[in-house]
Protein backbone atom coordinates (compact mmCIF):
# COMPACT_ATOMS: atom_id res chain seq x y z
CA UNK A 1 0.00 0.00 0.00
CA UNK A 2 1.18 3.55 -0.94
CA UNK A 3 0.90 6.12 1.77
CA UNK A 4 -1.54 8.73 1.70
CA UNK A 5 -0.76 11.02 -1.52
CA UNK A 6 -3.83 13.62 -0.47
CA UNK A 7 -1.38 15.32 2.62
CA UNK A 8 -1.38 19.01 2.33
CA UNK A 9 2.12 19.86 1.18
CA UNK A 10 1.30 23.15 0.37
CA UNK A 11 1.23 23.57 4.49
CA UNK A 12 4.64 21.83 4.89
CA UNK A 13 5.99 24.44 2.12
CA UNK A 14 4.29 26.96 4.19
CA UNK A 15 6.30 26.54 7.30
CA UNK A 16 9.85 27.70 5.59
CA UNK A 17 8.07 31.27 3.96
CA UNK A 18 6.88 34.52 6.76
CA UNK A 19 3.35 32.85 7.53
CA UNK A 20 0.58 34.37 9.52
CA UNK A 21 1.25 33.31 13.17
CA UNK A 22 -0.92 33.63 16.13
CA UNK A 23 0.55 33.89 20.29
CA UNK A 24 -0.04 32.13 23.30
CA UNK A 25 0.60 34.82 25.86
CA UNK A 26 0.98 33.27 29.47
CA UNK A 27 0.50 36.12 31.47
CA UNK A 28 1.32 34.50 35.21
CA UNK A 29 2.97 31.55 33.30
CA UNK A 30 1.40 28.51 35.32
CA UNK A 31 -0.34 30.06 38.65
CA UNK A 32 -3.47 29.11 39.26
CA UNK A 33 -6.08 29.68 41.94
CA UNK A 34 -7.15 25.73 41.42
CA UNK A 35 -4.97 22.28 41.79
CA UNK A 36 -6.38 20.05 38.63
CA UNK A 37 -4.84 16.69 38.89
CA UNK A 38 -4.32 16.48 35.81
CA UNK A 39 -2.95 19.78 34.77
CA UNK A 40 0.24 19.72 32.22
CA UNK A 41 1.42 23.36 32.93
CA UNK A 42 1.47 23.57 36.78
CA UNK A 43 4.81 22.47 37.10
CA UNK A 44 6.35 24.46 33.67
CA UNK A 45 5.91 27.92 34.47
CA UNK A 46 4.84 29.04 37.83
CA UNK A 47 8.04 30.60 39.37
CA UNK A 48 8.17 33.62 37.22
CA UNK A 49 4.94 35.65 38.48
CA UNK A 50 3.13 38.17 36.33
CA UNK A 51 3.80 39.48 33.36
CA UNK A 52 5.40 42.88 32.97
CA UNK A 53 3.85 45.77 31.45
CA UNK A 54 6.77 45.81 29.55
CA UNK A 55 6.88 42.28 28.11
CA UNK A 56 3.15 42.24 27.45
CA UNK A 57 4.01 45.60 25.39
CA UNK A 58 6.49 44.25 23.38
CA UNK A 59 5.05 40.55 22.46
CA UNK A 60 1.54 42.60 21.05
CA UNK A 61 4.06 45.11 19.22
CA UNK A 62 6.03 41.90 18.02
CA UNK A 63 2.66 40.35 17.13
CA UNK A 64 1.10 42.98 15.39
CA UNK A 65 4.18 44.49 13.48
CA UNK A 66 5.41 41.48 12.05
CA UNK A 67 1.88 39.96 11.04
CA UNK A 68 -0.01 40.71 7.50
CA UNK A 69 -3.46 38.43 8.18
CA UNK A 70 -6.44 40.92 8.58
CA UNK A 71 -7.46 39.44 11.86
CA UNK A 72 -4.46 38.74 13.80
CA UNK A 73 -5.09 36.30 17.71
CA UNK A 74 -3.95 36.34 20.76
CA UNK A 75 -4.82 33.51 22.69
CA UNK A 76 -4.16 34.45 26.97
CA UNK A 77 -3.59 30.94 28.70
CA UNK A 78 -2.27 29.79 32.00
CA UNK A 79 -2.25 28.48 34.74
CA UNK A 80 -5.32 30.71 35.06
CA UNK A 81 -4.19 33.55 33.46
CA UNK A 82 -7.41 35.93 34.93
CA UNK A 83 -4.85 35.80 38.00
CA UNK A 84 -2.80 38.91 36.29
CA UNK A 85 -5.99 41.16 36.93
CA UNK A 86 -8.41 43.31 35.02
CA UNK A 87 -5.84 46.24 34.79
CA UNK A 88 -3.10 44.14 32.81
CA UNK A 89 -5.51 42.92 30.45
CA UNK A 90 -7.30 47.11 30.04
CA UNK A 91 -3.69 47.29 29.21
CA UNK A 92 -3.03 44.88 26.67
CA UNK A 93 -6.47 46.37 25.19
CA UNK A 94 -4.74 49.84 25.16
CA UNK A 95 -1.31 48.03 23.41
CA UNK A 96 -3.34 46.96 21.00
CA UNK A 97 -5.16 49.47 19.80
CA UNK A 98 -1.63 51.93 19.87
CA UNK A 99 -0.08 49.00 17.51
CA UNK A 100 -2.85 48.38 15.29
CA UNK A 101 -3.66 52.08 14.71
CA UNK A 102 0.12 52.81 14.34
CA UNK A 103 0.54 50.31 11.49
CA UNK A 104 -3.19 51.56 9.90
CA UNK A 105 -3.42 48.77 7.92
CA UNK A 106 -6.90 48.26 9.58
CA UNK A 107 -5.98 44.58 11.09
CA UNK A 108 -8.22 43.23 14.08
CA UNK A 109 -7.05 41.83 16.93
CA UNK A 110 -8.92 38.78 18.65
CA UNK A 111 -8.99 37.75 21.80
CA UNK A 112 -9.65 34.14 23.14
CA UNK A 113 -9.18 33.49 26.61
CA UNK A 114 -8.84 30.02 28.59
CA UNK A 115 -10.05 30.19 31.82
CA UNK A 116 -11.26 27.56 34.96
CA UNK A 117 -14.54 30.58 35.17
CA UNK A 118 -13.99 30.73 39.32
CA UNK A 119 -12.95 34.51 39.18
CA UNK A 120 -15.61 35.61 36.89
CA UNK A 121 -17.70 38.69 38.13
CA UNK A 122 -19.79 41.38 36.31
CA UNK A 123 -16.62 43.08 35.48
CA UNK A 124 -14.55 41.11 33.82
CA UNK A 125 -17.56 39.59 32.39
CA UNK A 126 -18.67 43.25 31.21
CA UNK A 127 -15.03 43.88 30.05
CA UNK A 128 -14.49 40.96 27.86
CA UNK A 129 -18.02 42.05 26.13
CA UNK A 130 -16.61 45.03 25.23
CA UNK A 131 -13.68 43.63 23.92
CA UNK A 132 -15.37 40.78 21.38
CA UNK A 133 -13.22 38.46 23.92
CA UNK A 134 -14.28 34.56 23.08
CA UNK A 135 -14.36 32.74 26.44
CA UNK A 136 -12.91 29.05 26.91
CA UNK A 137 -14.55 27.82 30.14
CA UNK A 138 -12.85 24.57 31.34
CA UNK A 139 -15.75 22.64 32.40
CA UNK A 140 -15.76 18.34 32.59
CA UNK A 141 -19.40 17.61 32.69
CA UNK A 142 -21.44 17.52 35.75
CA UNK A 143 -20.46 17.60 39.38
CA UNK A 144 -19.31 14.68 40.10
CA UNK A 145 -17.55 14.23 37.07
CA UNK A 146 -16.23 17.78 37.34
CA UNK A 147 -15.26 18.00 40.98
CA UNK A 148 -13.45 14.25 40.94
CA UNK A 149 -10.39 16.23 39.69
CA UNK A 150 -10.64 19.83 39.86
CA UNK A 151 -10.29 20.83 43.23
CA UNK A 152 -8.29 23.87 44.86
CA UNK A 153 -5.41 23.61 46.82
CA UNK A 154 -7.22 22.63 49.70
CA UNK A 155 -8.86 20.41 48.39
CA UNK A 156 -12.37 21.92 47.68
CA UNK A 157 -14.73 21.87 44.86
CA UNK A 158 -14.54 24.24 42.26
CA UNK A 159 -17.89 22.99 40.35
CA UNK A 160 -20.28 25.73 41.82
CA UNK A 161 -18.04 28.35 41.16
CA UNK A 162 -17.21 27.71 37.94
CA UNK A 163 -21.62 27.26 37.01
CA UNK A 164 -21.15 31.08 39.03
CA UNK A 165 -19.41 32.39 36.41
CA UNK A 166 -20.71 30.44 33.33
CA UNK A 167 -24.42 32.26 34.69
CA UNK A 168 -22.53 35.76 34.81
CA UNK A 169 -20.64 35.31 31.42
CA UNK A 170 -24.64 34.01 30.13
CA UNK A 171 -26.05 37.45 31.85
CA UNK A 172 -23.33 39.37 29.89
CA UNK A 173 -23.94 38.09 26.49
CA UNK A 174 -20.37 36.73 26.52
CA UNK A 175 -19.49 34.65 23.62
CA UNK A 176 -17.91 31.35 25.07
CA UNK A 177 -16.96 27.69 24.28
CA UNK A 178 -16.14 24.58 26.47
CA UNK A 179 -13.32 22.63 27.16
CA UNK A 180 -13.99 19.48 29.01
CA UNK A 181 -11.13 17.07 29.77
CA UNK A 182 -11.70 13.32 28.99
CA UNK A 183 -10.34 11.30 32.06
CA UNK A 184 -11.13 8.38 34.08
CA UNK A 185 -13.91 9.69 35.86
CA UNK A 186 -15.59 10.40 32.07
CA UNK A 187 -15.64 7.03 31.41
CA UNK A 188 -18.49 5.71 29.57
CA UNK A 189 -20.34 8.98 29.80
CA UNK A 190 -20.21 10.53 26.80
CA UNK A 191 -23.74 11.01 26.38
CA UNK A 192 -24.49 12.39 30.14
CA UNK A 193 -21.44 14.77 29.50
CA UNK A 194 -22.62 15.87 26.15
CA UNK A 195 -26.42 16.66 26.84
CA UNK A 196 -25.07 18.48 30.31
CA UNK A 197 -22.81 21.06 28.58
CA UNK A 198 -25.85 21.60 25.94
CA UNK A 199 -28.21 22.16 28.99
CA UNK A 200 -25.74 24.76 30.20
CA UNK A 201 -25.74 26.67 26.85
CA UNK A 202 -22.58 25.22 25.26
CA UNK A 203 -22.72 25.18 21.50
CA UNK A 204 -18.68 24.45 20.93
CA UNK A 205 -17.35 21.80 22.89
CA UNK A 206 -13.65 20.52 22.89
CA UNK A 207 -12.65 17.41 24.54
CA UNK A 208 -9.13 16.98 25.33
CA UNK A 209 -8.03 13.48 26.39
CA UNK A 210 -6.24 13.33 29.66
CA UNK A 211 -2.64 11.58 29.01
CA UNK A 212 -1.38 10.29 32.01
CA UNK A 213 -0.78 6.62 31.57
CA UNK A 214 0.73 5.89 35.19
CA UNK A 215 -2.02 8.24 37.02
CA UNK A 216 -5.49 7.36 38.54
CA UNK A 217 -6.72 10.27 36.50
CA UNK A 218 -5.42 9.12 33.30
CA UNK A 219 -7.50 7.79 30.01
CA UNK A 220 -6.55 4.54 28.56
CA UNK A 221 -6.80 4.96 24.46
CA UNK A 222 -10.05 2.73 23.63
CA UNK A 223 -11.95 4.62 26.70
CA UNK A 224 -11.25 7.53 25.00
CA UNK A 225 -12.19 6.35 21.76
CA UNK A 226 -15.61 5.21 23.22
CA UNK A 227 -15.95 8.61 24.71
CA UNK A 228 -15.98 9.95 21.56
CA UNK A 229 -18.42 7.27 19.37
CA UNK A 230 -20.74 8.03 22.19
CA UNK A 231 -20.62 11.60 22.03
CA UNK A 232 -20.98 11.77 18.08
CA UNK A 233 -24.51 9.56 18.42
CA UNK A 234 -25.46 11.46 20.79
CA UNK A 235 -24.96 14.33 18.54
CA UNK A 236 -26.04 12.28 15.58
CA UNK A 237 -29.19 11.16 17.07
CA UNK A 238 -30.54 14.45 18.36
CA UNK A 239 -29.75 16.15 14.53
CA UNK A 240 -27.14 18.82 16.39
CA UNK A 241 -25.23 18.98 13.41
CA UNK A 242 -25.38 22.79 12.39
CA UNK A 243 -26.52 23.94 15.79
CA UNK A 244 -24.25 22.32 18.02
CA UNK A 245 -20.31 21.60 17.49
CA UNK A 246 -18.18 18.97 18.61
CA UNK A 247 -14.35 20.53 17.49
CA UNK A 248 -12.93 17.03 16.76
CA UNK A 249 -16.24 15.95 14.37
CA UNK A 250 -15.76 19.61 13.13
CA UNK A 251 -12.00 18.65 12.55
CA UNK A 252 -12.79 15.60 11.18
CA UNK A 253 -14.88 16.64 8.62
CA UNK A 254 -12.71 19.53 7.24
CA UNK A 255 -9.80 17.28 6.69
CA UNK A 256 -12.26 14.42 5.08
CA UNK A 257 -13.21 17.09 2.75
CA UNK A 258 -9.48 18.45 2.19
CA UNK A 259 -9.66 21.31 3.70
CA UNK A 260 -7.40 23.15 6.76
CA UNK A 261 -8.73 21.59 9.89
CA UNK A 262 -7.49 24.68 11.60
CA UNK A 263 -6.02 22.60 15.23
CA UNK A 264 -2.31 21.61 14.79
CA UNK A 265 -2.82 18.16 16.56
CA UNK A 266 -4.47 17.45 13.39
CA UNK A 267 -2.98 19.02 11.14
CA UNK A 268 0.13 17.73 9.08
CA UNK A 269 2.77 20.23 10.29
CA UNK A 270 2.40 22.29 13.39
CA UNK A 271 4.11 25.47 15.42
CA UNK A 272 1.68 28.35 14.40
CA UNK A 273 1.21 29.66 18.11
CA UNK A 274 3.93 30.12 19.81
CA UNK A 275 3.88 31.12 23.73
CA UNK A 276 5.25 33.67 25.54
CA UNK A 277 5.84 33.00 29.16
CA UNK A 278 5.48 35.16 31.54
CA UNK A 279 9.53 35.92 31.87
CA UNK A 280 8.84 37.11 28.21
CA UNK A 281 10.90 34.09 27.03
CA UNK A 282 9.19 32.44 23.71
CA UNK A 283 8.85 28.83 23.24
CA UNK A 284 7.36 26.63 20.30
CA UNK A 285 4.35 25.16 21.87
CA UNK A 286 3.18 25.33 25.76
CA UNK A 287 2.80 21.57 25.64
CA UNK A 288 6.77 21.93 24.84
CA UNK A 289 8.52 24.43 27.57
CA UNK A 290 11.66 23.02 27.29
CA UNK A 291 15.09 24.18 26.38
CA UNK A 292 15.30 21.84 23.25
CA UNK A 293 12.24 24.36 22.07
CA UNK A 294 12.78 27.41 23.10
CA UNK A 295 13.02 30.05 20.06
CA UNK A 296 14.50 33.09 22.59
CA UNK A 297 13.34 36.26 24.04
CA UNK A 298 10.50 38.34 23.40
CA UNK A 299 13.16 41.10 22.35
CA UNK A 300 14.89 39.20 19.66
CA UNK A 301 14.00 40.09 16.33
CA UNK A 302 10.86 38.31 14.75
CA UNK A 303 12.85 36.99 12.12
CA UNK A 304 14.86 34.57 14.93
CA UNK A 305 11.89 33.52 16.83
CA UNK A 306 9.30 33.27 13.82
CA UNK A 307 10.89 32.56 10.85
CA UNK A 308 13.72 30.84 10.70
CA UNK A 309 15.14 28.16 13.31
CA UNK A 310 13.62 26.19 15.42
CA UNK A 311 9.71 27.10 14.89
CA UNK A 312 9.62 25.84 11.85
CA UNK A 313 11.88 22.93 12.33
CA UNK A 314 9.31 21.75 15.60
CA UNK A 315 5.80 22.31 12.63
CA UNK A 316 7.48 20.36 10.20
CA UNK A 317 8.40 17.25 12.77
CA UNK A 318 5.54 16.57 13.66
CA UNK A 319 4.76 15.38 10.04
CA UNK A 320 8.62 14.15 9.54
CA UNK A 321 8.46 11.93 12.63
CA UNK A 322 5.75 9.97 11.95
CA UNK A 323 6.00 6.31 12.50
CA UNK A 324 5.59 4.10 9.21
CA UNK A 325 2.30 2.74 10.44
CA UNK A 326 0.44 6.15 10.91
CA UNK A 327 1.98 6.88 7.26
CA UNK A 328 0.38 4.23 6.05
CA UNK A 329 -2.70 4.57 8.08
CA UNK A 330 -6.14 4.80 6.22
CA UNK A 331 -7.14 7.72 9.04
CA UNK A 332 -3.78 10.06 8.13
CA UNK A 333 -6.17 12.38 6.21
CA UNK A 334 -7.88 12.56 9.49
CA UNK A 335 -5.34 12.03 12.14
CA UNK A 336 -2.02 12.83 11.37
CA UNK A 337 -0.50 10.93 13.95
CA UNK A 338 -2.33 13.43 16.80
CA UNK A 339 -0.22 15.67 19.04
CA UNK A 340 3.74 14.88 18.92
CA UNK A 341 3.01 15.33 23.29
CA UNK A 342 1.24 12.43 22.76
CA UNK A 343 3.58 10.00 20.94
CA UNK A 344 4.78 8.41 24.03
CA UNK A 345 4.64 4.33 22.61
CA UNK A 346 7.61 2.90 21.29
CA UNK A 347 7.77 1.21 18.28
CA UNK A 348 10.61 -1.16 17.01
CA UNK A 349 13.27 0.61 14.49
CA UNK A 350 11.19 3.58 13.98
CA UNK A 351 9.57 6.75 15.99
CA UNK A 352 6.67 6.40 18.40
CA UNK A 353 3.55 6.31 18.04
CA UNK A 354 0.48 8.31 19.54
CA UNK A 355 -0.82 6.95 22.92
CA UNK A 356 -4.35 7.32 21.71
CA UNK A 357 -4.12 5.87 18.27
CA UNK A 358 -6.26 2.97 19.30
CA UNK A 359 -9.08 5.21 20.25
CA UNK A 360 -8.58 7.45 17.42
CA UNK A 361 -9.01 4.45 14.89
CA UNK A 362 -11.99 3.24 16.34
CA UNK A 363 -14.02 6.80 16.22
CA UNK A 364 -12.39 7.39 12.84
CA UNK A 365 -13.77 4.28 11.53
CA UNK A 366 -16.67 5.09 13.47
CA UNK A 367 -17.95 7.82 11.77
CA UNK A 368 -16.37 7.47 8.64
CA UNK A 369 -19.80 7.15 7.27
CA UNK A 370 -21.46 9.70 8.06
CA UNK A 371 -18.60 11.83 7.33
CA UNK A 372 -19.47 10.51 3.92
CA UNK A 373 -22.24 11.55 4.25
CA UNK A 374 -22.07 15.14 5.57
CA UNK A 375 -19.78 16.01 2.96
CA UNK A 376 -21.95 15.10 0.23
CA UNK A 377 -25.15 16.74 1.83
CA UNK A 378 -22.43 19.96 1.91
CA UNK A 379 -21.21 19.24 -1.80
CA UNK A 380 -24.75 19.60 -3.00
CA UNK A 381 -25.83 22.59 -1.01
S1 LIG B 1 3.04 19.89 19.74
FE1 LIG B 1 0.88 19.34 19.80
S2 LIG B 1 -0.18 21.05 20.84
FE2 LIG B 1 1.88 21.74 20.22
S3 LIG B 1 1.59 22.75 18.27
FE3 LIG B 1 2.18 20.61 17.83
S4 LIG B 1 0.26 19.48 17.68
FE4 LIG B 1 -0.21 21.46 18.63
S1 LIG C 1 -2.06 7.70 15.30
FE1 LIG C 1 -3.07 5.80 14.70
S2 LIG C 1 -5.02 6.45 13.78
FE2 LIG C 1 -3.64 8.22 13.80
S3 LIG C 1 -2.61 8.22 11.81
FE3 LIG C 1 -1.29 7.12 13.27
S4 LIG C 1 -1.86 4.97 13.01
FE4 LIG C 1 -3.52 6.18 12.12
Amino acid sequence: MEPSKTIHYTQIDRLSSRRPFSLMVKPVGGLCNLDCKYCYYSCVGSSHGKMSLEILEEAISKLIQNNDSQEISILWHGGEPMLAGLAFFEKAMEFEEFFTNRKGTGQKVSNSIQTNGTLIDDNWASFFRQNGFFVGLSLDGPKEIHDKFRQDKKGFHSFDKVLRGLEILKNERVEFNTLSTVNSASVGNGPVVYDFLKEMGSKYMQFLPVVAPNDPWGINANDYGRFMIEVFDEWWKNQDAGNYYVQLIDIALANYMGQESGLCQFSPVCGDVPVVESDGMVYACDHFVNRQNFLGSIYDSADSLFYSGRLPVFGIDKFSRLPKRCKFCNHLNLCYGGCPEHRIVPLENDFEINFLCEGYRDFFDYIKPYLKQMSNHINNL
